[in-house]
């Protein structure tokens, strides 16, 4: 079952006596919620998800961290110490890194994920297939993993994480790399999952966000500037003006409130899922 997550008065400082990469962050997700966490480069997106995905203590043992974090049923004061894969799958800003690089083929290094968790791979036949059809990487299977494209990368990576059927997603920036198709597919990913997992992702851009999230956190400098459902974010989209691309979904807002019968308006707002 997708589980709620809740912070409480979550600070993080990556060395003692430094600036907090978080700070006093509160957030109270509950379970299937579609989050986008939304800010610009250094306001504390991947921390925030590398926080959740219990990946920080130890990568950074000398990091402090205060507060505490429910998932379901786990509450953790400290903060999680352990890896929590996977209840909680994570896909990284750098794809790369995710790739394992000791796997000959793509399709061996989506297996890899199985074999760890110690999975029937027999069985999982199926569902490799079905995953690689919907993330487009069908045509990928036999490639060496460590030559593909950046997109590529992204997809297979994803498929990696996705194969685990985590009950929390989180995925830092995935639809960077991604072409227009790419995040098409993506986007039905995400709304394929709705209430299914519990799914947190980041951007610095606002398109992806507003045609899938139903919750929208909106950081600066590590602090919570903005929480709410996504008639609220549309509301206070002049706020973020310094801190995420807003203008052009401000004229079209603006134009559907001047002439909100102009078909062209309403094309553009209801693709866009605003409607
Ligand atoms: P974002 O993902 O929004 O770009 P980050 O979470 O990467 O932001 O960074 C938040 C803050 O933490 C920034 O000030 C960044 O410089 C700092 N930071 C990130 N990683 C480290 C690290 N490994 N060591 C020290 N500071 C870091
Ligand atoms: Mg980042």
């Amino acid at each position: 079952m997708a589980p709620s997550i809740t912070l409480e008065s979550v600070t993080y400082r990556y060395a003692p006596g430094t600036a907090p990469a978080l700070s006093d962050l509160s957030i109270s997700l509950p379970g299937g919620t579609c989050c986008a966490i939304l800010g610009p480069t250094g306001s504390g997106k991947s921390t925030l998800v590398q926080l959740l995905a219990g990946i920080l203590a130890k990568h950074h043992p000398e990091s402090v961290g205060e507060g505490s974090l429910t998932i379901g049923d786990h509450r953790y004061t400290p903060l999680p110490n352990d890896i929590l894969f996977p209840d909680v799958g994570l896909t990284l800003q750098d794809p790369y890194v995710q790739i394992s690089g000791i796997r000959e083929t793509t399709r061996k290094e989506i297996e890899l994920t199985l074999e760890t968790l110690g999975r029937d791979l027999v069985n999982e036949g199926g569902n490799i297939e079905r995953l690689m059809h919907q993330l487009g990487i069908t045509h990928l299977a036999a490639r060496k993993p460590t030559t593909l494209s950046g997109g590529e990368t992204q997809r297979v990576a994803l498929a990696t994480i996705l194969i685990a059927n985590p009950d929390v997603l989180l995925l830092d920036e995935p639809a960077t790399a991604l072409d227009y198709g790419a995040q098409a597919n993506l986007k039905l990913i995400l709304q394929s999952l709705r209430g299914a997992a519990t799914v947190l992702f980041t951007d610095t851009h606002i398109d992806l966000p507003l045609e899938v999230a139903d919750y929208f956190i909106v950081l600066k400098a590590g602090s919570l500037q903005f929480g709410g459902n996504r008639k609220q974010f549309l509301e206070h989209l002049p706020d973020f003006a310094d801190l995420l691309p807003v203008e052009a979904w401000g004229k079209v807002l603006s134009a559907l409130k001047g002439d909100p019968q102009s078909p062209f308006v309403r094309r553009i707002v209801q693709a866009a899922g605003l409607l």
